[in-house]
């Protein structure tokens, strides 16, 4: 028992330091870490989620912060704001070819390469242990779990016959879900358990 509670203790204290060491290196390209984590998230929302709304709740930051980061984000011309087709009131973020340029250089992609040297066993387990981590949190604080399409409970794998815009299907909001979209991530994500 007390071994356990040393040992989880000691996976808190590393997450708390690994994640400080990454954040400071997050000043580099001319970016701070906000503008990183906003350039982030905004690379991997799927079409649902790609608004200052969304990218709000993802931060858990204020409007006037996330504000001020579209705002640089849009002066260094790493994103282009406009109007959701369809929906004056609404607005859509989105990536220019120099902000997917930029997302080239994250420097978390070097962690997600540290990652992919540890053994295959390490990194499952890592995975998943995480995954559950993250789960609990999410759970724990009612916060959106922003996961991916195939871990949802509104996805279907098969779609309406042969939609050009498919081939599977969100049941939430009756629309097909191209094989590209699957692995972004969604506001409107629910786990499927
Ligand atoms: S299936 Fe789930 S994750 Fe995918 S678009 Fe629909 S609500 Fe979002």
């Amino acid at each position: 028992m007390v071994k356990t509670e040393a040992e989880s203790r000691e996976i808190a204290y590393a997450l708390e330091r690994l994640s400080r060491l990454m954040r400071g290196g997050e000043f580099g390209e001319g970016l701070n870490p906000a503008q990183w984590e906003a350039l982030r998230f905004l690379a991997r929302a799927n079409r649902f989620s790609n608004s200052p709304g969304a990218l709000t709740r993802y931060l858990g930051a204020t409007k006037g912060t996330i504000s001020q980061t579209v705002k640089a984000l849009e002066r260094k011309k790493l994103i282009v704001k406009s109007e959701r087709p369809g929906e004056k009131r609404s607005i859509v973020l989105e990536l220019t070819e120099a902000g997917h340029a930029m997302m080239a250089k994250d420097p978390w992609m070097a962690l997600a390469a540290a990652c992919g040297e540890l053994g295959g066993k390490t990194r499952r387990r890592m995975d998943k242990g995480l995954a559950e981590l993250l789960a609990g949190e999410t759970a724990r604080r009612q916060s959106p779990s922003f996961g991916a399409c195939d871990s949802c409970r509104f996805w279907r794998e098969q779609g309406r016959g042969d939609d050009a815009l498919g081939p599977h299907l969100c049941m939430l909001f009756d629309l097909p879900i191209s094989t590209t979209e699957v692995a972004q991530i969604c506001i409107a994500h629910e786990p499927a358990n």
